[in-house]
């Protein structure tokens, strides 16, 4: 039997960070296994969690909702989708640990996106050092899966921290080596691209990017949505992307739907006579028509999709209640499942109970 379960309150977890694991560890007692591992869901059976941890829609900063980044926490094993501005601090704000984090996954490289990977590779870096030099215990290098171009954007985030650690390091001498403790990986083709012994990860390229470009291993820059299964159900995350078939039928009767959605600014009838648009205007509303999902948009893609919920995140809207009721109205026309506007630390659970899992 399949369970929904929404919640929107803070998760219960408890973490500590590197320094009082410092002390602790100075203190002669070791604090892995006291908080620091998210435990798997207590309900019998199997678990899937998705915590938004940033639903804003594109750059820029803002008071009430983080750039992109979502967490999927299945059986207690964290993967990481997008590394927005702020994501370090929305994972440890969620209750989790950055530690913990066992995998990522990028959709693509505009900045929204990934300007958060350097700061949490950082920290993630550093909180493994002093856990190596405090217990002992080496953590398992993390992989980086996104398009091509994720080789180069992991090397360049660990040259930005090189400065800081060659002056660090001559205070330390003896502080753990960072070799291997990132794995980058390209993706360049869609289909499997990743598979443990909890999840398989597909990849379909959408349709975000509209003109080609190509980076500087001359490899063409893609934009991806991928699909987790999971022994609890099937979550897929569109990324950023205009109406696209490839992502239509990678979301075929998934569980949950995490959707981006572009609502364009409400205009009274006496604004609408404007001047000409300068070229730089008219080409980023042309981008946003084009390459993001209006809310009817949205709701073509999950109908025919056949998907049971539509979870919205990377929300490109005004925050005016007229506007979110044009989202809910736009994608009430073509669709009827479960509908929810996601907002930072807003969580949902999938469960299947053991009986069922053995069906
Ligand atoms: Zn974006």
């Amino acid at each position: 039997m399949m369970r929904f379960r929404r919640t929107t309150s803070y998760s219960s977890h408890r973490v500590s960070n590197a320094s009082f694991c410092a002390l602790i560890a100075l203190a002669g007692w070791s604090c892995l296994g006291t908080g620091r591992r998210v435990q798997a869901g207590t309900l019998p059976g199997h678990t899937t969690k998705i915590v938004l941890l940033g639903t804003k829609g594109g750059p820029g900063i803002v008071r009430d909702r983080s750039e992109p980044a979502n967490l999927l926490i299945v059986d207690g094993q964290l993967y990481l989708i997008d590394a927005g501005a702020g994501v370090t601090r929305q994972v440890a704000r969620s209750g989790y640990s950055i530690y913990s984090i066992s995998t990522i996954f990028i959709t693509h490289h505009h900045l929204d996106h990934t300007a958060g990977l350097e700061p949490l590779l950082g920290s993630i870096e550093l909180d493994k050092a002093y856990i190596k030099a405090f217990t002992g215990k080496s953590a398992p290098p993390l992989p980086i899966y996104g398009p091509t171009a994720t080789t180069f954007l992991v090397k360049a985030a660990l040259n930005y921290i090189s400065v800081s650690e060659r002056i660090f390091r001559a205070d330390v001498p003896a502080l753990p080596s960072d070799a291997g403790m990132f794995i980058p990986h390209d993706i360049s083709n869609d289909g499997l691209v990743y598979k443990d012994s909890r999840i398989t990860v597909t990849a379909a390229e959408n349709t975000h990017f509209g003109r080609a470009s190509y980076g500087p291993d001359g490899l063409r820059d893609m934009s991806f949505a991928y699909r987790f299964d999971t022994p609890a159900g099937s979550v897929v995350f569109t990324g950023d992307t205009g109406p696209s078939e490839p992502v239509t039928r990678l979301a075929q009767r998934a569980d949950v739907l995490v959707s981006e959605v572009y609502q364009p600014i409400l205009q009274p009838q006496s604004d609408k006579k404007r001047a000409p648009l300068s070229p730089v205007v008219a080409e980023l509303m042309q981008h946003m028509k084009t390459e993001h999902l209006t809310p009817d948009e949205v709701g073509k893609m999950a109908a025919r999709a056949h998907v049971r919920t539509v979870i919205l995140t990377h929300i490109s809207s005004d925050d005016r209640p007229q506007s979110f009721a044009a989202i809910k109205a736009g994608i009430r026309r073509w669709f009827h499942g479960t509908l929810i506007i996601g907002k930072d630390f807003t969580s949902f659970e999938l469960t299947k109970n053991a009986t069922a899992q053995a069906k």
